[in-house]
């Protein structure tokens, strides 16, 4: 503005999970300065340094604005020079590579990779556009590498996804219990809020359950630093000391539990182990039924103290401790996990047990006692989970497997029944093998960075890219290592410079306006995919048989695909809040955005997954769902919180078609690679605070690049010294797949035991997912980032 001053508005961070709300200052077109929203129920006036400096995220001098196509001598060329293009001769690029894949390969030779930092309605016109515009489910986000465990865990205790809890609950336990998370990192604002009833109130416990020392330990009252893969043993022996201390809930166990045995297929289909996973030790794996409590206790009796001390390195003094949190009546459990327990090959088990936990004691549904299952990315709720960007699902906890789901949605969407595929598409991990033996010719990769981030960089992931057969088009605000090895390059818009929607992880869904424009030419996703669908006549991208059989849409496009329900349309550009931009909208004529959400919400309402209407939630600081009436849900499954739960019931687990929620009986399971005596140590990877992910937006933040520049190989000092290493050396970290150059660090916020080290894997510059192993969960195809067998060697 002329006058010089801000303008504030409020939208919430696009980092992580926690969703914490923000102030946002305008001046001039650009963001100027941001601070944690006082109005904001997550963070109350706080945020964490990437918060922080979210302003200074979207001015890195190399932001993409324009497309960059692989150029020789002025045409298309896979080793080519990247050149600048216009937007209609990248779509035009793009549009006659698909066509050509799908002629020749049909539409499973198409894919499209995305993530949970999508927002709510660019992940669902995404989905849209993959599975009813071009009839292929090969869509999936990379939420599939950090919350698809989470979901199984969901699905198969309570047939409804995401926590029946709400952060409200940190005010309420006795007790929190980490599961292979460092909150203090990772999720630092709920951390601070940990920390404050900690700190306030001496009779509050802190547990943290980790494979090495890390920045929450530090506050811990009991550290349990177990063995990778015995977190399976440390649960079921909780479980069993419930038992054999007569500490069962047995009136709500009696009314609302049922038990069950084996593996339940959670909808995505057959089970596909790594070659180096080792087949579950269950006699009944692939199948599930009921059993008896008699038949639970009699599984988990063999996982005793000793047992359960001497396989997982912890003492029996903190193991006994811990069981003992859980069995006490008096105490309120909040149990809280994250990639520790979801990026486990038998993380959807993982998921399984810990609620067992707090099934058997009745510790859930009300404040404090909470089994709290937290996310990494700002939507891998609101977008990947709820709207259904995973290669099995459809909105609202539909699955493409089944008839009747895909009826639901081909009646919501207008289109003729049969339009969306019955076979689930390929996962993530998958679409890097099928890149690579030339089975997916054509993908489309936005809001992530796969290339820094896959497991098995050089065996499954660059050779994919790089195959001369295939297109890979990279939509994203900077170059990062993926836009490298990409064809086209697509410049995003991001952030505010949109209007957007994320879902945080206690369901909470929030608003956004947008509040500048992107630089140059640089587009939102929702742009991109909609933009780029116009040019997509059906007669080119569906099966001839199919069109001749529904003749009315002889003549339409994908564009009309996405339009078919009368309801994107609907809202008129008047409706736009004149105060705002809104980009898109006026592109296409009409709010898109409300169109798309409001479309979207049919899904949900009336079904346990109600969202309010579009106008309240740029009213308020986010809503809980489900919305019902307005009034949003603090603690579902619970009389006089959720309103799905009948007058009388106490507590009701209605994704579950008798109500009860499902304890499972599962063993341990190794892991699928351990160390031996060539790869003698344990790797394990994740982030650190100061950096998002692949570091593609805070390492060009100069106060977070110079607090964190590089990453390093985190060792016990016994380790070094063993080897001959001191602090600062370089050395090589290798595996069975790749190695990298980094250096020691025997000091500083992460303390390995001996026998593991850590490497985070936001630097660019050291790409440690060369040697991470990609074995995935049978059940969710999660990635197990956390573990497998590499050495050291000095440089
Ligand atoms: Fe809050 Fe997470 Fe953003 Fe930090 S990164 S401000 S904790 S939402």
């Amino acid at each position: 503005s002329s006058d010089n001053k801000l303008t504030w508005s409020k939208a919430p961070c696009r980092f992580c999970g926690t969703g914490c709300a923000i102030q946002v200052a305008t001046k001039d077109g650009q963001v100027v300065a941001t601070h944690g929203d006082p109005k904001g129920e997550v963070n109350r006036g706080l945020s964490c340094i990437k918060g922080y400096y979210l302003a200074k995220i979207m001015y890195g001098k190399d932001r993409l604005t324009q497309p960059l196509l692989r150029k020789t001598n002025g045409v298309y060329d896979k080793n080519g020079e990247f050149t600048e293009v216009s937007w209609d001769e990248a779509f035009d690029t793009m549009a006659s590579k698909l066509k050509k894949t799908i002629k020749e390969k049909g539409p499973e030779a198409v894919g499209m990779f995305g993530s949970g930092q999508w927002t709510v309605w660019e992940g669902y016109a995404a989905s849209k556009f993959m599975k009813a515009g071009l009839r292929t489910n090969n869509i999936d986000p990379n939420a599939r590498h950090c919350m698809a465990s989470a979901v199984g865990g969901f699905m198969r205790t309570f047939g409804i996804d995401e926590p029946m809890g709400c952060y409200d609950d940190f005010e309420a336990a006795d007790a929190f219990v980490l599961w292979g998370s460092n909150m203090a990192e990772m999720h630092p604002i709920l951390w601070t809020r940990i920390t404050d009833r900690r700190l306030s109130h001496p009779h509050v416990n802190v547990s943290v359950l980790s494979t090495y020392e890390h920045r929450s330990t530090d506050l811990a009252d009991s550290t349990l630093i177990f063995k990778p893969q015995t977190d399976l043993i440390i649960a079921n022996y909780i479980a069993n000391y419930i038992i054999e201390n007569d500490a069962i809930n047995w009136d709500f166990v009696n009314k609302h539990v049922n038990f069950r045995e084996g593996e339940t297929d959670i909808g995505y289909g057959l089970r596909d182990t790594h070659p180096l996973q080792k087949a579950a030790k269950n006699p009944n794996s692939g199948k599930s039924f009921a059993i008896e409590f008699e038949r639970f206790k009699e599984f988990v009796k063999p996982y005793n103290l000793e047992y359960a001390a001497k396989e997982s390195g912890v003492s029996e003094s903190r193991l006994l401790s811990l069981a003992k949190i859980y069995a006490d009546p008096k105490i309120k459990v909040m149990s809280l996990w994250t990639m520790g327990v979801n990026q486990h090959t038998r993380g959807v088990w993982m998921n399984n047990l810990l609620y067992n936990l707090h099934l058997l004691t009745g510790k859930i549904s009300e404040p404090g006692n909470s089994p709290f299952s937290l996310t990494g990315q700002p939507s891998a709720c609101g977008t990947a989970r709820e709207v259904g960007t995973f290669s099995h699902r459809l909105p609202a906890d539909l699955v493409v497997a089944n008839p009747e789901h895909r009826k639901i949605a081909e009646k919501i969407w207008k289109l003729p029944e049969g339009t969306i595929p019955a076979k689930n598409g390929a996962h993530a991990v998958q679409h890097n093998r099928m890149l690579k033996d030339g089975d997916i010719n054509f993908y489309w990769s936005m809001v992530n960075n796969n290339l820094q981030a896959a497991p098995n960089l050089m065996e499954e992931g660059l050779p994919g890219y790089r195959n001369p057969d295939n297109f890979i088009v990279v939509s994203d605000a900077y170059p990062t290592v993926t836009c490298e090895a990409a064809d086209l390059v697509l410049p995003a818009a991001m952030w505010v410079e949109k209007e957007g929607a994320f879902g945080n992880a206690e369901r909470r869904t929030q608003f956004w306006y947008q509040l500048v424009n992107a630089p140059g030419n640089a587009k939102s996703d929702l742009w991109q995919i909609v933009e780029f669908s116009k040019r997509l006549a059906l007669k080119d991208v569906w099966d001839s048989e199919f069109l001749a059989a529904n003749p009315e849409l002889k003549d339409k496009t994908v564009y009309d695909i996405l339009y078919a329900n009368g309801k994107v349309d609907k809202y008129p550009l008047e409706q736009i809040n004149p105060k705002y931009e809104n980009f898109e909208a006026k592109a296409f004529g009409n709010y898109i955005q409300k169109g798309l959400f409001e479309e979207y919400a049919e899904f949900g309402r009336g079904h346990g997954h109600d969202l309010a209407f579009f106008e309240q939630y740029h009213l308020e600081r986010g809503l809980r769902w489900p919305v019902v009436d307005g009034k949003e849900t603090r603690w579902r499954f619970k009389e006089g919180s959720d309103p799905y739960v009948k007058k009388g019931a106490d507590f009701q687990f209605y994704g579950k078609p008798d109500n009860k929620a499902v304890i499972f009986a599962l063993p341990y399971e190794p892991p699928a690679e351990s160390p031996d005596e060539e790869f003698d140590l344990w790797l394990s990877t994740g982030r650190v605070l100061e950096h998002w992910h692949s570091g593609s937006m805070t390492r060009r933040v100069p106060e977070l690049h110079k607090a964190v520049p590089n990453a390093v190989c985190f060792m016990h000092p016994q380790d070094a010294q063993s080897r001959g290493l001191r602090r600062g050396d370089e050395i090589e970290v290798i595996s069975r797949r790749g190695k990298i150059k980094t250096r020691v660090e025997t000091r500083g916020r992460n303390k390995p035991p001996v026998g593991l080290v850590f490497v985070p894997w936001f630097d660019a510059s050291q790409l440690i997912n060369k040697c991470t192993l990609d074995a995935t969960d049978p059940l969710s195809k999660q990635t197990d980032y956390k573990k497998c067998a590499i050495k050291i060697v000095k440089v």
